[in-house]
């Protein structure tokens, strides 16, 4: 037993960065992981590993398909696929073991099990109680079902993400129900490993919340590249047979009913907060319908000294969103005052053209009544795009219309993912478009797109 400053519950994006600020400030932390390995589902099992996935696979696409027009001549490689997972738990490892020299560094505890709050004030790991002056949870989440089907995840036919990362091969054909971040970027890793790829979607679109544009865009490209949509479908069952699994699905237009057949169905409805074994109802901290830890603007849950970040309370479930909370509550607690801007927080997906967001919809700002321009530029009027063969997609930049007060921006193209926090910045800072448009952007860069976009809210783009 020992006595902390602060105990943190799961070592995820959000838990391990809150317990090294923490220490940095000066206060005595340890952090309690269930786990083998700290680094949280994003580590283990969600960002990264997918992100090794995506790269490979990106690789095998361009090898197939753009090395032979750049004279690179030759046959194509062919998949290893034990060793492309083997790559693929090298990063994992490489990351996870990352996060354990920063809290040897940083002399934080590792209190190996899972743990329970018994009451405020102490966490319980195995047999051994803990005091702690305050306790932040930052336990994650985990996938979700399909709502209102009969199915049964047995992650070897019927698979969340975590089974999709590690399937023992290649499936022949794979059912996707949900066309979110993950069952896209899952389902693109599939289709450029040669798996015939269908998307089950409820909705009439891909990407719920996206940009319209983004979205229809984004569908046209993953089609050309190979995966089936189908949209407005409600899954009824999913059966399994052997190797094998049957989707059923009725299309909400007439109700009709279907069937596809597939050797993997990857489930990916999205995710809900996790919060087993903390004994949180005996505690009283009020939870939300959706299960999510009720917390007030500081974080602090309605338990004096216990605290929640991360997925498993509200927001968007996002490993940087979870870092920030983690960053800003150990603050709080070290008697600083931090801030999170909600407003202010990317989405991105990393498929190929990488998908980008932050800031406000068309739509919401038409719900707002709030009076807009949109500043739109081709990724086809970027040099720099078309020598890599990523002409596909744009940038849009949503300003005041009045004002010039940069609202938002909605990319779809190369580098998507890096290049939305320029206008990140400029958020933050109130910028209009304007001042984008006159920083002086390197050529030839796809950031070039977003200068442009920013002067296509003014008097025009240059290259379109
Ligand atoms: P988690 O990362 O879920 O960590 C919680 C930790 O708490 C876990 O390790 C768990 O074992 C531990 N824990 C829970 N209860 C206890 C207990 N009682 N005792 C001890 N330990 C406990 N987000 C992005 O921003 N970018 C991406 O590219 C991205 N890709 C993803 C891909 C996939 C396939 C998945 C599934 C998710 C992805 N996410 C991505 C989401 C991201 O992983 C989560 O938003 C992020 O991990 C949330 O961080 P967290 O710290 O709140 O919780």
């Amino acid at each position: 037993m020992a006595d902390y400053d602060v105990i943190v519950i799961g070592a995820g994006p959000g838990g391990y960065v809150c317990a090294i600020r923490c220490a940095q400030l000066g206060l005595k932390t340890a952090v309690v992981e269930g786990r083998e390995t700290l680094g949280g589902t994003c580590l283990n099992v969600g960002c990264i590993p997918s992100k090794a996935l995506l790269h490979a696979t990106h690789s095998l696409h361009e090898a197939e398909h753009n090395f032979a027009d750049m004279g690179l001549k030759g046959k194509a490689p062919s998949v290893d696929w034990e060793q492309m997972k083997g790559y693929k738990a090298t990063v994992v490892g490489q990351n996870t073991g990352g996060i354990e020299f920063l809290f040897k560094k940083n002399k934080i505890d590792w209190l190996k099990g899972w743990g329970s709050i018994p009451e405020a004030g102490k966490v319980k790991v195995g047999e051994e109680v803990h005091n702690a002056k305050n306790i932040v949870i930052a336990s994650g989440s985990e996938a979700a079902s399909i709502p209102g089907a009969e199915v049964t995840i047995d992650e070897k036919i019927v698979v969340t993400s975590t089974g999709a990362l590690d399937l023992p091969k290649i499936p022949k054909k794979m059912v996707v129900v949900g066309a979110g971040v993950i069952g896209l970027e899952m389902g693109s890793v599939y289709a450029r490993l040669g798996t015939e790829v269908t998307v089950v979607e409820f909705l009439d679109h891909i990407t719920p919340g996206m940009d319209a544009d983004v979205q229809r865009a984004f569908q046209k490209i993953l089609s050309k590249q190979g995966l089936n949509f189908v949209l407005g479908a409600a899954v009824q069952k999913v059966d399994t047979l052997k190797t094998k699994a049957k989707v059923t699905y009725k299309l909400r237009k007439d109700d009709s009913e279907h069937t596809i057949d597939a050797d993997t169905v990857l489930v990916a409805t999205g995710r809900k907060p996790f919060t087993e074994g903390l004994s949180l109802d005996t505690l009283g901290v009020e939870l939300s319908k959706q299960g999510q830890i009720v917390t007030d603007a500081h974080w602090a849950t309605s338990v004096k000294g216990i605290y929640a970040i991360g997925d498993v309370i509200s927001g968007p479930m996002l490993a940087h969103k979870a870092e920030d909370e983690g960053m800003a509550v150990a603050e709080v607690l070290a008697g600083k005052h931090g801030h999170v801007n909600y407003d202010v927080i990317p989405g991105v997906i990393y498929t190929t053209p990488e998908v980008a967001t932050v800031g406000k919809t068309e739509i919401q700002l038409k719900e707002e009544g709030r009076a807009y321009k949109v500043g739109k530029f081709s990724f086809m009027g970027n040099a720099r795009a078309k020598a890599v063969h990523q002409g596909d997609g744009f940038v849009k930049l949503l300003a005041d219309k009045d004002t010039d007060r940069i609202l938002g921006v909605h990319i779809i193209g190369p580098g998507a993912g890096d290049l939305v926090h320029e206008v990140c910045v400029a958020m933050e800072f109130g910028a209009s478009a304007q001042d984008l448009a006159l920083t002086c952007h390197a050529h030839p860069t796809y950031s070039e797109a977003v200068r442009e976009a920013a002067l296509a809210c003014g008097d025009g783009a240059i290259h379109a």
